[in-house]
């Protein structure tokens, strides 16, 4: 008998058909409609991204074996109820590092150059004379960049800050890279140490308990007055109150924001401040690499049902028990 399937959010629909072949398929449109598809029978696979699944979502989930996510990061599910009911979660590293490090680059260099703003103020037929010292922005290259979280996206980043810029790379982990110290010519100091000394800092990090607000009030205090601050790692790492105080009151420079507290986010005192330059939550957002996340979710899901060993494995030990 085919095993269920159920598509939370959004799956190209080559996709779904290739799930069918060997599921039984169930797609839903908004997160209201999962306890239904829950309480009509068995599901033993889910599929999909940005849902918040925990206990109360999935206690009706009987003989759920797999939730593949179409995303690295995985803070939106409750990992300790995934692992005491024994469900296997799987997400699609890798293929969206190189994207979200091209929007940060983006966002380091919209900042410093202050194109939102400018091509705005263009538009507003402000362009009459010359232009002044109130309309220059900052340089990038040369300067020092400083990476919250040198993992995948991370190094790839400070690639580009070293390499396409000749940046002097800082950065604070968990642990030191030596190879990476190495290939980037990049310096471990300490979170205070980052902040203090570089005139850009791309935050980087996983959410979890340890991150949350790691970047508040005290936090950007220690930044330099002229330093740009970048978030491409989930809204809840950075205060985001702290953050437009320190914007409003030119405690920083800048910064720029693909991700937020709350999401979406469609009204916010973010949106009113001039030196912000903020995207909704497109780090991995081309055609090519959704195609690519979701084409991994899909082998994942697929070798977990089958009982194969999935590519990548949040919880593994799942597997053992
Ligand atoms: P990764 O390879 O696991 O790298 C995470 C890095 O963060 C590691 O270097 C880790 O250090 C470091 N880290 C973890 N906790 C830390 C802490 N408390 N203090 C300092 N460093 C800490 O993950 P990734 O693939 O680069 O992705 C990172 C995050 O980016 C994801 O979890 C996701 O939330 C976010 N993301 C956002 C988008 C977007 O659309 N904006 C797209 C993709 C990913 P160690 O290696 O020493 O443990």
């Amino acid at each position: 008998m085919k095993k269920n399937v159920v598509i939370f959010n959004r799956l190209a629909q080559d996709l779904i058909e290739r799930l069918a072949v060997n599921f039984n398929v169930i797609q839903l449109g908004a997160a209201s409609e999962l306890a239904d598809a829950l309480a009509a029978g068995p599901v033993h696979g889910l599929i999909g991204a940005g849902w918040q699944l925990g206990r109360a979502q999935l206690a009706a989930a009987a003989g759920l074996e797999v939730v593949s996510s179409i995303s690295v990061g995985y803070d939106n599910y409750d990992l300790d109820y995934l692992n005491e009911r024994g469900i296997l979660l799987t997400n699609t590293p890798d293929v969206l590092t190189e994207t979200t490090a091209d929007l940060a680059m983006t966002l380091i260099l919209t900042t410093a150059r202050r194109i939102v703003e400018l091509d705005g103020w263009m538009r507003d037929g402000n362009w009459r004379g010359g232009l002044g010292p109130e309309h220059f922005g900052c340089d990038v290259h040369g300067k020092t960049l400083g990476i919250i979280g040198l993992g995948n996206i991370g190094a790839a980043v400070a690639r580009r800050g070293r390499f396409g810029f000749g940046m002097r790379v800082l950065y604070t982990a968990n642990s030191r890279k030596p190879e990476l110290e190495q290939e980037l010519d990049a310096d471990f100091l300490e979170l205070d140490g980052v902040l203090r000394e570089s005139d850009f800092v791309c935050v980087v990090v996983p959410l979890s308990d340890r991150t949350r607000k790691l970047i508040g009030q005290r936090e950007l205090g220690l930044m330099k007055s002229s330093a740009i601050l970048v978030n491409v790692a989930r809204g809840p790492v950075v205060d985001e109150e702290a953050l437009v105080d320190a914007l409003r009151d030119g405690q920083i420079r800048a910064a720029g924001l693909d991700v937020y507290e709350q999401e979406p986010l469609a009204e916010s005192p973010l949106f009113a401040l001039s030196n912000l330059v903020c995207v909704p939550h497109i780090g991995s957002a081309t055609h090519e690499t959704r195609r690519a996340m979701a084409e991994l979710a899909v082998q994942n899901l697929e070798r977990a049902l089958k009982g194969d060993a999935p590519l990548h494995m949040v919880n593994p030990q799942v597997r053992t028990r």
